[in-house]
């Protein structure tokens, strides 16, 4: 049985959209809503028509084109309870473990607070697919609005723990800033060096450098590397992964 299609692309000023569309029920999951028009015109050229919206956490350019979805498909939207900030309740409330479906495909809820408290990511083990959102990002992170660097380092934990061969879409094209940073703090992995190359070519040539694996974030980005200990001895916190990683943080916040 085929598995769903992903459909990305690029919207406001730099995030990505994505649609999951599965063939065999012809249900389409928009992924947040950072432009509703954009989304909508993007569904409409392939065919397809959004009904569900899957949220990740509640920021304007994830969750504020909900209610223009809404009213223009009467899709069922599925989010994390922080999303009422900006907008009406989801339909369903979705917490860690939870299991949403789309058609015959699944998705398992990963809370990953850190970047707001109430961020989830939507991580679809028989296909191999993450979305999410603003907590992982090529070679970074989500800056840390809401939570500790102790919850987030948890929670980038959490995405670690994936298979390597997990295809990882990000919400936010920041690559080649996160690559720059990432060799201020980590220039000896040569991981890294290649990966920092890759992203210089394609950037030129306007290449989203969306989506990446976990695998491949695992070996390259710091932010997923605060237990390694030459890293942890470059920012001056040997044998401390939390104290690492908040420092990585903020020099990043710096950069
Ligand atoms: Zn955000
Ligand atoms: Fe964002």
């Amino acid at each position: 049985m085929a598995g769903p299609i992903v459909h990305m692309f690029p919207c406001l000023k730099d995030n990505y959209g994505f649609l999951l569309h599965d063939p065999a029920t012809g249900e389409t999951a928009t992924i947040d809503t950072p432009d509703a028009a954009k989304i909508l015109s993007e569904a409409a050229a392939r065919g397809w028509t959004i009904t569900q919206v899957w949220n990740t956490h509640w920021h304007p350019d994830h969750a504020g084109g909900n209610a223009d979805i809404v009213s223009a498909t009467g899709a069922k939207v599925f989010g994390p309870e922080e999303v009422t900030r900006i907008g009406a309740a989801p339909d369903r409330i979705l917490h860690e473990g939870d299991t949403v479906k789309l058609g015959n495909a699944t998705a398992q809820i990963i809370e990953t607070p850190g970047h707001t408290l109430g961020h989830i990511v939507y991580h679809l083990p028989d296909h191999h697919i993450a979305f999410v959102g603003d907590t992982l990002f090529a070679l970074g992170c989500g800056r840390l609005f809401e939570g500790t660097p102790g919850q987030m380092w948890d929670s980038l934990d959490k995405l670690r723990a994936l298979p390597d061969d997990t295809v990882v879409y990000c919400a936010h094209e920041y690559t080649a800033s996160n690559a720059a940073f990432a060799l201020s703090v980590d220039a000896k992995n040569a991981d890294l060096v290649g990966y920092a190359e890759d992203v210089t070519k394609k950037r030129a040539k306007d290449i989203p450098t969306v989506p990446t694996t976990i695998g491949r974030e695992k070996r390259a980005n710091p932010f997923l590397r605060a237990d390694n200990p030459q890293l942890q001895a470059f920012v001056g916190h040997p044998g401390d992964v939390v104290a690492t990683f908040a420092e990585v943080r903020e020099r990043k916040n710096r950069f």
